[in-house]
């Protein structure tokens, strides 16, 4: 008892690049979404390059491209279980939050519940 097993995963930075693709939900291609993480931002975002579908979140300094495919999935669960079967879950939508991350060059006042001014 008391022995605390410290956990930690070995980074692999070769691998990197090929972990950060992931099949998508809307057109059921493999590997074809791609996850961006902007941590100066603390935002992630996907996309898929086959049915151009594009979802983002807030992101924290500890997610990783995967937590941000996982939260999607998560994501697009929900919006399914709002709307109902009959209703597809994208839409008008998808292309505001798109328009908004591509026009505005910093997000800052958009996700902003953490406060940490000194990086380390
Ligand atoms: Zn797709």
């Amino acid at each position: 008892m008391g022995k605390r097993k410290s956990k930690r995963k070995p980074v692999k930075k070769l691998k990197a690049e090929l972990d950060k693709q992931f099949n998508c939900l809307f057109c059921n291609h493999e590997k074809s979404i791609e996850c961006k993480i902007d941590h100066q931002n603390k935002v992630g975002h996907l996309s898929c390059k086959v049915c151009d579908v594009s979802w983002q979140c807030p992101i924290t300094y500890l997610d990783e491209a995967v937590d941000v495919y996982s939260a999607w999935i998560d994501a697009c669960e929900n919006v399914n279980k709002d709307r109902g079967s009959s209703r597809r879950a994208r839409g008008d939508e998808e292309e505001e939050q798109e328009e908004g991350y591509e026009s505005r060059p910093r997000p800052a006042a958009t996700y902003d519940d953490e406060e940490d001014d000194d990086d380390y």
